[in-house]
């Protein structure tokens, strides 16, 4: 059950200790209360937690403050979108919004391997007005053998370089809790020249214990990857995992599912379900279009796969794209064949801007005639 406080009370207020106070008298309930910062509003809401099935609502809903109750489903009950619940659960960071309205390009490399490299991607992306970017330290390989990343010795320059070209926001993924802490103490001696959105890759999609782990700090937003072989209900429980934990700053990425129905790319483009996830949960949703396609290949039409899927998911709505670029692919130690050259940017983000323009204008036309016929 949610109790949603009426906009400007907040977290602290005597009306929402009453709320608390109430609902500690039911056996086993629990609650957590939680500011949301919507793109119109900042509201409170109070969660129960437990048995709440004979909990009932009328009680709640005349307590002075309360503008409504919501009753939830067992499922998503923090990232959930419940019936009634229209506010979207976005977050600043940096000075930066994620939320299910903003729109954010993340282009960078796959993983860091010189200094010149990373210098030349973020001196790039400042170039074009952007202030985020993904850089990947620690890399989860298919076999030990191969690049594993160059972990925390990187993450100094990283930092700087970042801060140099005035890039906001990191992309990084993290495996084990041991990089988090890695994180933190190189953030700090560069003097917190940038932010890091903590990236849970594919392949920990269902490391609860690092979900946890990333769910009980809310100091770094997460960015968590869809398991590839797993439901997209199982995904969904996962972040709920993160934001039970108390870390509501969360957004869901879609990067392919490991099926041979997609060849000939290397994963099944999955963006049909950007929609879903913004229906189902309040979280802004991002597509990875270079780990769903996994090449450069052309469409006859002179568009490259990477281009036209990007161009889906955001026409469908999506908020963030993940997009892996590097100054001289073929000298890339991962994921060279499916990285975009620097010289491809501008028309890459030419051709987002316009994805984004026509997804801008679908809303618009079917908002104005919800409009009409009311
Ligand atoms: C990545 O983004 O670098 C990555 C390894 O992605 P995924 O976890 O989706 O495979
Ligand atoms: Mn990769």
């Amino acid at each position: 059950m949610i109790v949603i406080m009426t906009p400007g009370i907040g977290a602290a207020s005597a009306e929402v200790e009453e709320v608390v106070r109430q609902a500690h008298t039911y056996k086993d309930i629990r609650t957590d209360v939680h500011e949301i910062v919507g793109t119109t509003r900042t509201l409170t809401e109070i969660y129960l937690l437990g048995p709440t099935a004979t909990v009932p609502t009328d009680g709640f809903a005349a307590l002075p403050g309360v503008e409504r109750v919501v009753r939830v489903s067992e499922r998503y009950k923090v990232i959930g979108r419940h019936r009634g619940q229209v506010e979207v659960m976005g977050f600043d960071y940096r000075g930066i919004t994620f939320s299910q309205d903003t729109f954010h390009v993340f282009p960078g490399l796959c993983a860091v391997d010189t200094p010149q490299h990373v210098d030349q991607m973020f001196a790039a992306i400042a170039e074009h007005g952007l202030r985020t970017s993904r850089m990947g330290a620690y890399k989860p390989r298919t076999s030990p053998y191969d690049f594993q990343g160059h972990g925390k010795d990187c993450l100094p320059y990283v930092f700087e370089l970042a801060g140099k070209h005035g890039v906001q926001v990191v992309a990084m993924e993290i495996t084990t809790a041991r990089h988090l802490d890695e994180v933190r103490s190189a953030l700090r001696a560069s003097g917190e020249a940038t932010g890091v959105m903590l990236q849970i890759g594919t392949r920990n999609a269902q490391n609860f214990e690092l979900l946890k782990y990333v769910g009980q700090q809310q100091r770094f937003p997460v960015l968590f990857k869809r398991g590839m072989g797993i439901t997209l209900e199982e995904s969904i429980n996962a972040c709920e995992y993160i934001a039970s934990e108390g870390n509501r700053q969360i957004a869901f990425c879609l990067r392919g599912v490991k099926s041979h129905l997609g060849d000939p790319h290397r994963n099944l483009v999955d963006f049909a379900h950007v929609p879903v996830v913004k229906r189902l949960t309040r979280m802004p949703v991002c597509v990875d279009p270079s780990h769903s396609v996994g090449g450069r290949v052309e469409a006859s039409d002179g568009l490259m796969d990477i281009f036209h899927v990007t161009a889906q998911g955001i026409i469908a709505g999506a908020n963030m794209v993940l997009v892996d670029f590097h100054p001289a692919p073929a000298k890339a130690l991962c994921d060279g064949p499916q990285a975009l050259t620097l010289d491809e940017l501008h028309g890459f983000l030419e051709d987002t801007a316009i994805a984004r323009e026509a997804y801008e204008k679908r809303v618009a036309r079917v908002r104005a005639s919800a409009a009409r016929a009311a």
